[in-house]
């Protein structure tokens, strides 16, 4: 019954663009949040990172439930 654990369940996922390490052994990523200007290196092996797709749960910090938490900090300015 409990085999599933609980972080796992009810998070929506959705198609987010990331970078991938270019290296095929490699299993670097990031997601795309940070409007890149250039194309970024691997954090691991310092290869360029390729833009990519992969499913992945829904940011939290989208919520307005997590913005009301960092009601303290200034984002932007
Ligand atoms: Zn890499």
């Amino acid at each position: 019954m409990y085999y599933r654990k609980r972080s796992l369940e009810d998070i929506p996922e959705e198609n987010t663009n990331i970078w991938s390490c270019s290296q095929e052994e490699c299993n670097g990523w990031i997601r795309d949040d940070f409007a890149f200007k250039y194309v970024p290196t691997c954090g691991f092996c310092h290869s360029t990172m390729v833009s990519s797709t992969r499913m992945l749960p829904t940011l939290v910090n989208t919520n307005k439930d997590m913005k009301s938490l960092k009601m303290g900090t200034i984002i932007t300015e």
